[in-house]
């Protein structure tokens, strides 16, 4: 696999594909070190396949990213709360970020299924809860 950074071409992708992973990028962060992402060029192997992703420079791998405020509150809740999902793994910098990435995991599909998260981001008004109340009958 290699990977070309900063890469702003279309591929094999759709422009809305395209234009939607550089808006990510700009807005997101990655869930493990909660560092910048880039958009860039995968080629996953020699007969072409290729692909634009998100990708963490400091983690050096792809990373769909989180948006920085689930980041916090996840972040948060790992410091003050003690959450360790990795029982068998040594307490360390890298046990930590696996477990903000994985309670960062958590609240984006909390948010996105209570509705107060989509591909824009967080949303600035509350969704209609009654719509909810309405699909669990
Ligand atoms: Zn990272």
């Amino acid at each position: 696999m290699s990977i070309i950074n900063h890469y702003s071409g279309y591929g094999a992708q759709s422009k809305e594909d395209t234009d939607a992973l550089t808006q990510r990028s700009k807005r997101c962060i990655c869930k493990k070190c909660g560092g910048k992402l880039t958009t860039s060029l995968i080629i996953y192997d020699i007969y072409g396949g290729a692909g634009m992703e998100l990708y963490c420079p400091h983690c050096q791998q792809t990373e769909f990213g989180v948006e920085p405020e689930i980041y916090e509150i996840a972040q948060y809740y790992v410091e003050n709360f003690q959450f360790n999902y990795f029982l068998d793994m040594e307490e360390n910098d890298l046990n930590e970020q696996l477990n903000i990435a994985k309670v960062a995991d958590m609240l984006s599909w909390l948010f996105k299924n209570l509705g107060l998260l989509d591909h824009n981001g967080l949303k600035n008004t509350l969704p209609d809860y009654q719509f909810y109340k309405r699909l669990h009958r």
